[in-house]
């Protein structure tokens, strides 16, 4: 492929997602040797932008997402310093996007394909055993492979710098995207910089992988997610005067979460509704990510599938739930004593964008692995519960859990 071929963002960003998408195919059409090839791309794509239609995807948002997403880690696919894997990359980016958010039987998931969809699974209500229950599912089921990823980054500077190293923004009154670097990266060199150098993928025995997941600190916000995920599931489902936000009936909610699910951690058995809890560090930290409207989501595949799954079924809301893991003093009305509790709100999730994240440039060739970008429909959040705060020992469950598992499998 030349660099002729590839596509122009700023282009893009004006056009509609049909015509982009022709543009995208025109772009890509010379790379294909045989027409036969070319055509069945072609009607595959076609087949896709009909979904795409009747689904109601907000037309520009998929690309744009991508493209943007691209600035933020520091590809540009207009510049003449662009590689020819990059550009290739960028590609498949949209590609995947499109392919996945269509049913397509290669991206049916296995549980599916057996016929072995996941049911509702008893819950402690204790919290302790809730975390306890959830650690030691998350243990004993068997991952196809154990891995980690490393950042060169992180390696030398000593610290876990996060995400993305720019920032991708639009100019008043232009319509091309320019990159501004984050503060925390300005030090690191930039030839350093680039994702595709950066992140590698590492297979690790299980042992290793879960010492490493329940204690080091570089996964200690890992950790943390699964635990108040079984504690925010624990008190939604045993606690009787938490209703469903949809249909508001009580003790209809049901864990599904855990190990081999996601975007569904709750669901309620009379409205088919279904929720996804997401803890945040703090409630500052759940009005900064409200306000940019920019939280960060599972898996974009995943994400389809349950969307596929739940068509055509009217009152079944899909809600993300957001708690946060530091407790905060409140003044209870009826009681009128301060007390200490974990605030959990929710919103209904309006729509889910591609993201990518280090994961997304660790594979050589195929299709990338996208993660995704939560975007919540505009005054659907309100506080749903407060759940009283006890002191959760999560190293020392965790620590209980590893060595009973090891222990008992030895
Ligand atoms: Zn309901």
């Amino acid at each position: 492929m030349s660099r002729e071929d590839y596509v122009d963002v700023s282009q893009l960003r004006g056009m509609s997602s049909r015509n982009a998408i022709i543009y995208w195919m025109d772009s890509t059409e010379e790379e294909e040797d045989n027409s036969h090839n070319s055509k069945i791309t072609e009607e595959v794509l076609a087949q896709a932008m009909q979904e795409w239609k009747v689904q109601q995807h907000n037309e520009d948002q998929v690309e744009q997402a991508i493209a943007e997403n691209l600035y933020e880690w520091g590809i540009d696919p207009n510049a003449a310093t662009c590689s020819e894997r990059e550009i290739t990359f960028f590609h498949c980016a949209i590609r995947t996007a499109i392919k996945t958010s269509v049913a397509d039987s290669s991206f049916i998931d296995i549980t599916i394909e057996d016929g072995q969809q996941p049911l509702p699974r008893h819950l402690p209500t204790d919290m302790k055993e809730a975390v306890r229950y959830v650690l030691s599912e998350e243990i004993k089921n068997p991952l196809e492979t154990y891995r980690r990823i490393h950042d060169t980054i992180s390696t030398e500077y000593g610290q876990n710098l996060g995400f993305a190293p720019y920032i991708a923004i639009t100019q008043r009154g232009q319509d091309c995207l320019q990159k501004k670097l984050k503060k925390e990266y300005i030090r690191i060199n930039q030839s350093k910089l680039n994702p595709f150098k950066r992140f590698s993928s590492i297979e690790m025995g299980k042992k290793e992988y879960y010492e490493r997941f329940f204690f080091t600190t570089e996964e200690s916000i890992r950790l943390a997610g699964l635990v108040f995920e079984a504690i925010t599931a624990s008190y939604a489902i045993h606690n009787l005067n938490t209703c469903c936000a949809s249909c508001n009936c009580s003790e209809s909610l049901r864990w599904m979460g855990g190990y081999g699910t996601s975007w569904k951690d709750i669901v309620c058995i009379k409205c088919d509704s279904s929720y996804e809890i997401k803890s945040k560090a703090s409630n500052e930290k759940i009005e900064k990510v409200i306000r940019y409207n920019n939280i960060q989501g599972g898996s974009f595949k995943r994400f389809h599938r349950l969307r596929r799954e739940k068509e055509g079924i009217e009152d079944a809301k899909h809600y993300l739930v957001l708690v946060s893991r530091a407790p905060s003093e409140i003044i209870c009305a009826s009681v009128a004593c301060p007390r200490t509790a974990w605030q959990v709100d929710l919103a209904e999730i309006d729509t889910v964008l591609p993201a990518l994240r280090d994961v997304s440039f660790t594979r050589p060739a195929g299709d990338v692995v996208l993660k995704s970008s939560i975007k919540i429909k505009e005054g659907t959040r309100k506080l749903w519960f407060r759940i009283p705060f006890v002191e959760i020992d999560q190293r020392g469950i965790a620590r209980e859990v590893f060595d009973e598992y090891y222990e008992s499998t030895i």
